[in-house]
């Protein structure tokens, strides 16, 4: 059996690999051991896995391998910050940012290649869409940081914490992966994230909350961006498909009879687009009755773009505005400037290890992923 036909097994959570050990005749305890071994271990050779019999092991080997992202670059910057770009099986590549703070540590994980909409102040959007990652791709993200982080000496926290599904793509249009990717960061045997400390961001799948809400408990984030239809149509095309009416209504039976957790919203803070005292109201306003919480993200430009990020003062008044009406309100803080500076610079080394199109991707990718943090508090 060559490589191509033998499945990963970092595809499967704990249900899926179970009935595939159901399948290979197996107890489900092997299953637990496997994922064990796997995911909180880090083990990634059959023959390490010393409470499994030789003759599984060696089935284990024939069937089965243990394919984990490879990394092309890692940068890491004065504030402990990490980025990695890691190269797919195809020559695609992703990236994966790890984000330290006090008492926690925020990992930021791509569920695409690319992205199939359209928001116009997000540069993934311009690149495309190229496919979605699967499971393994997903979890790998995880499993690779875990690793990376314990290997290195910083003075800065290196433990994973927090998950948030905010690098590159939409997640809920990978539905099905990103579900089994999160399961896996919360399983017992894996990460043993708590549910409030994954949190899914979406730019308003509304069918897809609908289901996200009776499969799972991860946080919800929802990219909000603008208080009204009329310009949310224009940054957040999706609008147009599932309007705010419809989006609120989801997220305020969101979390059901929990009365305690909330949905962020993240508002990208864009200079004269968004950003007046008219725009705070009308968010106050729409907010009124949503169990919610706002993230404000200054604007991160990228080249061409027609943007430019709101003043500080303003930020600061859009902020107070809201916290007066009685939202929570907290404004993203700048990590990792010192690698942030060299994003350019990344898109230029990766030249020669990667395709132009991933390469223009990346380069997109590199704004999308600045936006996040402040979140599972
Ligand atoms: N597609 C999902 C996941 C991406 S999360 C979503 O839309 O939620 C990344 C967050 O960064 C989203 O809130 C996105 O809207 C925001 N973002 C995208 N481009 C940005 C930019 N140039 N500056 C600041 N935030 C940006």
């Amino acid at each position: 059996m060559n490589t191509l036909e033998k499945i990963n097994l970092l595809n499967f959570d704990r249900k899926a690999m179970q009935a595939f050990f159901a399948e290979l005749g197996e107890k489900s305890f092997r299953a637990d051991q496997v994922m064990k071994w796997i995911h909180y271990y880090g083990v990634t050779d059959f023959a390490q896995m010393t409470n499994l019999s030789k003759a599984l092991r060696q089935q284990l080997q024939e069937k089965t391998l243990l394919a984990v992202p490879e990394i092309a670059m890692e940068q890491l910057s004065k504030d402990g910050t990490c980025k990695w770009l890691l190269r797919l099986n195809d020559g695609n590549c992703i990236e994966t940012v790890f984000i330290p703070e006090d008492g926690r540590g925020t990992l930021c994980v791509s569920s695409q290649v690319g992205c199939a909409l359209n928001c116009t102040f997000c540069s993934t959007a311009q690149q495309g869409f190229n496919r979605n990652l699967t499971t393994a791709e997903i979890i790998g993200q995880v499993w690779m940081a875990v690793r990376r982080l314990s290997q290195q000496n910083n003075e800065h926290d290196r433990h994973v914490t927090n998950v948030v599904m905010m690098g590159m793509g939409e997640p809920l249009l990978n539905f099905d992966n990103v579900v089994s990717a999160m399961n896996i960061m919360m399983d017992d045997f894996a990460y043993s994230l708590s549910k409030y400390r994954v949190t899914l961001s979406t730019s308003g799948v509304v069918p897809a909350m609908e289901q996200l809400a009776k499969l799972s408990e991860v946080a919800l984030a929802v990219s909000l961006h603008a208080p009204n239809d009329t310009l949310r149509n224009e940054l957040v095309p999706l609008n147009k498909k599932y309007p705010l009416k419809e989006l609120l209504a989801v997220c305020k039976t969101y979390y059901g009879n929990d009365k305690k957790r909330k949905v962020t919203m993240e508002y990208v803070m864009l200079e004269g687009i968004n950003d007046s005292k008219e725009h705070a109201d009308q968010l106050i306003n729409i907010l009124h009755g949503v169990p919610a919480k706002v993230n404000l993200i200054p604007f991160n430009p990228f080249p061409n773009t027609k943007y430019k990020r709101s003043k500080q003062i303003n930020i600061d008044k859009f902020r107070e505005r809201l916290m007066r009406a009685g939202l929570i309100t907290i404004t993203r803080k700048t990590r990792g400037d010192d690698i942030d500076a060299a994003c350019g610079q990344l898109a230029g080394q990766v030249k020669d290890l990667t395709k132009r199109s991933a390469r223009a991707k990346l380069a997109a990718m590199e704004v999308a992923v600045e936006a996040r943090t402040d979140l599972n508090s």
